[in-house]
């Protein structure tokens, strides 16, 4: 992970305009759930303004739906802005399981996860830094289904699921730092 922070990118000066601007873009309001997993899009994307990419997990696209000549920006972009873990927010509870317990997020579990957890303010939801910005990085995706990464974790009463996902050396999670 730190070396996409001393690292400079080949690519930073290219000038290059992508061909072929994409006209709609599907970003903005669709959520993580809906997102079409493993749909190629052959069309170049166009690059994006750095200052804008949306901190919240929730509205952001795919690392692989990026411009390949600003994906290492991007990543660099959000190591430096780091996790989204806004701590001020009235956390909605939920009705888990049979008993229907109230559970909500504790922004205290920031300061155990601190280089990764997240919260989504529009999902009110749990994710991934560190995988969604290397997941694309690693070329077996057999690993599966891991909900920190694609639609967002909140089942507030599992948070032994934090440490699974942290998991072993070989986890996913471990391979993308
Ligand atoms: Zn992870």
């Amino acid at each position: 992970m730190e070396k996409y922070l001393i690292k400079k990118s080949a690519n930073a000066n290219t000038t290059t305009q992508p061909q072929g601007a994409i006209t709609s873009n599907n970003s903005s309001g669709s959520s993580n759930a809906s997102r079409p997993a493993g749909k190629h899009n052959s069309a170049v994307p166009e690059l994006v303004d750095l200052n804008k990419l949306p901190r919240d997990p929730a509205k952001r696209k795919r690392m692989a739906d990026y411009h390949p000549n600003q994906r290492d920006e991007i990543r660099r972009k959000y190591l430096i802005w780091g996790p989204n873990q806004p701590r001020k927010l009235e956390f909605p509870y939920r009705e888990i399981g049979k008993k229907k317990k109230k559970r909500r997020f504790n922004p205290d579990w920031y300061d155990d996860y601190a280089y990764w957890l997240e919260y989504s303010e529009k999902e009110h939801k749990a994710y991934c830094l560190c995988c969604y910005l290397f997941r694309d990085n690693i070329k077996d995706n057999h690993h599966g289904h891991d909900a920190f990464v694609v639609e967002g974790f909140n089942c507030w009463n599992k948070t032994e699921r934090f440490v699974t996902h942290v998991g072993d050396r070989n986890s996913f999670h471990n391979r993308a730092l």
